[in-house]
């Protein structure tokens, strides 16, 4: 079946049907208390293909709270400093671990498995710190560039929830500092992730932004190479590698793209040279990654037949 050929929103209209019975099954994350409080039901998903096309069903317009998946355009704008080493600060391995986990910072000398565990993102963010004045701000504005909608912000209320409950990551800084592996004033690295972690966003916002990777580094709605071709292709290696927490291998298995998740409920993935998706739904499995979401994913690449195996 060709690309073009594919029915894309009479198969959004049937998964929607399809993933019913899974609602329920899933808990919202309430480690950071306000996302407790979104009704679980909500779902939607959005499809852009790399030529324009668009096709969304459910909630794809609202907003939700972006968390881990800003990790991934933190790292991409990050790897547009022509000048900056951050491998030497950040692996590239899965990490076998929760995102929020500990253990390997000790005997891995601070340095991070990957930048999208919890520990890795703190570093990256720390490399943006310290080259910018307002990085909250830088942050924002990158993303509100690639999703071509200045509506995204800071959601304050997420943002103040994520900081009275941060104790797992100040623990993250306090450990990676002690090895050398934060260079910004700890308070002021937090201060900023807790910020791009509290963006908002929509379905529809996360398939434009992620295009460059689809694009092999083009976004349209930037209407700039925001990215190597070789770039885009890295990233995407370590999305199919460490996107998805400690499940990337069994999402792998079932779906078989490159994406990244967030404990807002929003998994965002790409097929190369082909097209963007995202979704969301607020229900979590106990990875951390939106139940509902895994489950319309796997049905999508089923579906349509397309993957990157
Ligand atoms: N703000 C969350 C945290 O730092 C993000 C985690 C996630 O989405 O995986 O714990």
């Amino acid at each position: 079946m060709s690309n073009e050929s594919i029915d894309y929103q009479g198969i959004l209209e049937e998964i929607l049907e399809e993933v019913q019975p899974f609602f329920g099954k899933g808990k919202n994350a309430d480690y950071i208390p306000v996302l407790a409080e979104v009704p679980g039901d909500k779902f939607g998903m959005a499809v852009r293909t790399i030529d324009g096309r668009e096709f969304s069903i459910g909630d794809a317009k609202e907003s939700f709270s972006i968390q881990s998946i800003s990790k991934l355009f933190t790292l991409m704008q990050v790897l547009g400093f022509s000048d900056c080493d951050i491998w030497s600060r950040v692996g590239r391995e899965p990490s076998g671990t929760a995102f929020n986990s500990l253990v390997q910072l000790e005997y891995e000398k601070g340095i991070p498995r990957n930048p999208f565990i919890n520990a890795g993102a703190l570093v990256i963010t720390d490399i943006i710190n310290s080259r910018s004045a307002d990085a909250s701000r830088r942050i924002d504005d990158y993303y509100r560039l690639l999703s071509g909608n200045p509506q995204n912000r800071v959601d304050e209320v997420v943002a103040t929830s994520e900081r009275n409950h941060g104790f797992r990551n100040a623990a993250l800084a306090n450990l990676m500092c002690s090895f050398g592996n934060i260079h910004s004033p700890i308070p002021e690295v937090l201060e900023v992730y807790f910020r791009q972690c509290a963006l908002t966003t929509s379905c529809i916002d996360l398939a434009r932004a992620v295009l460059p990777l689809a694009c092999a580094g083009y976004s349209s709605f930037a209407g700039q190479q925001i990215l190597s071709a070789r770039e885009a292709k890295r990233i995407n290696a370590l999305l199919l590698t460490c996107g998805l927490y400690d499940a990337v291998g069994s999402f792998a298995y079932r779906v078989g793209l490159p994406a990244k998740s967030g404990v807002g409920g929003g998994i965002v993935a790409v097929l190369p040279q082909h097209l963007t998706v995202a979704v969301w739904s607020p229900e979590l499995d106990r990875y951390g990654n939106s139940l509902v979401g895994a489950q319309a994913l796997e049905l999508f690449t089923t579906k349509t037949g397309l993957s990157i195996f």
